[in-house]
């Protein structure tokens, strides 16, 4: 497993790949758990080279106590990093990939992704951090393939969309959301919750599920989804809702009606942390949980 902070070293390695076999990339912020070591596995088993990024983007956030409260144990991550088969794991510094005078961004304009209150993953701010950080990593590393699990739906509608836009040639796979036994999806700061909170917050999966349940006996309208989902979520009072959505998973654009590709989608927090998760019909009873 070899470490590379520096962005020239970077450079260098990837252009010595180009000859070589396939790359696979995992971009992550760190704090990692078993849904990124997840993706880090799929990038092993089907690329000849494996790299996993370690950066927290400061411009994907839109409040400065977000960023700073963000966890980061770099020697942990890098204790597990260790127990998979991970090539490379590239930690770059912040003030090498924003240098002083930095000021070129990718904005994406569709404004699919945000959600009402458009709040976290939702925001402009955050579509903004997101395809800058991506492009720039995408160039330093210059991935054949790139990892991304499916419980973020907006960061992989904006990868989408600027791997599109921009003509960034790069395959997306996208991999189940890995969830604790109670269905909450993995997330780094699951376990700043207490005993109650934690408790509480599996009501998010039940909500999803408990839509699912209507489709699965033919609803079709999603008002009527979105508002049982929403009934659900109440029922918990440490959890505040942000929004529940129905919408297409490709586009994020809202549907009134049940189809196959909708996603459920649902954000809350629970004191300061926050959470995202969604559920996808493709048809029939084919689900991807
Ligand atoms: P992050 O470090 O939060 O930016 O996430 C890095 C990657 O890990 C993103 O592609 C996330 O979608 C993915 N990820 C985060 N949590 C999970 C999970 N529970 N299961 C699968 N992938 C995840």
């Amino acid at each position: 497993m070899r470490i590379i902070h520096n962005l020239d070293e970077m450079t260098e390695t990837a252009r010595g790949w180009l000859a070589g076999g396939s790359v696979g990339f995992v971009p992550t912020m760190g704090s990692l758990h078993q849904g990124h070591i997840s993706l880090v596995q799929a990038a092993h088993q089907e690329c000849e080279i494996s790299v996993a990024s370690i950066f927290v983007n400061p411009l994907q956030f839109e409040e400065s106590d977000d960023l700073l409260s963000y966890l980061r144990d770099l020697s942990r991550d890098l204790q597990l990093l260790s127990t998979t088969n991970i090539d490379v794991v590239f930690i770059p510094r912040t003030e090498d990939i924003y240098p002083a005078g930095f000021s070129t961004f990718v904005m994406p304009t569709s404004p699919l992704w945000a959600v009402q209150p458009a709040k976290g993953t939702g925001s402009r701010i955050y579509a903004r951090g997101v395809a800058t950080i991506i492009t720039k990593l995408f160039q330093l590393v210059r991935p054949d393939i790139a990892y991304f699990g499916r419980k973020n739906a907006q960061q992989i509608a904006i990868v989408r969309q600027v791997v599109r836009d921009l003509n960034i040639d790069v395959g997306l796979r996208i991999l189940p959301t890995v969830r604790e036994s109670d269905g909450l999806a993995l997330g780094s700061r699951n376990h700043f919750l207490t005993h109650p909170e934690r408790q509480a917050a599996s009501v998010l999966y039940r909500a999803l599920l408990a839509g699912k349940a209507l489709v699965d006996v033919n609803v079709r309208n999603c008002a009527e989804i979105e508002k049982a989902m929403m009934d659900l979520v109440v029922t918990e009072p440490l959890v505040n809702l942000d929004y529940v959505k129905v919408c297409h998973s490709d586009t994020l654009s809202s549907v009134d009606t049940i189809v196959p590709g909708t996603m459920l989608m649902i954000a809350a927090h629970i004191g300061k942390v926050h959470f995202i998760d969604n559920i996808i019909w493709r048809g029939g009873t084919n689900w991807l949980l």
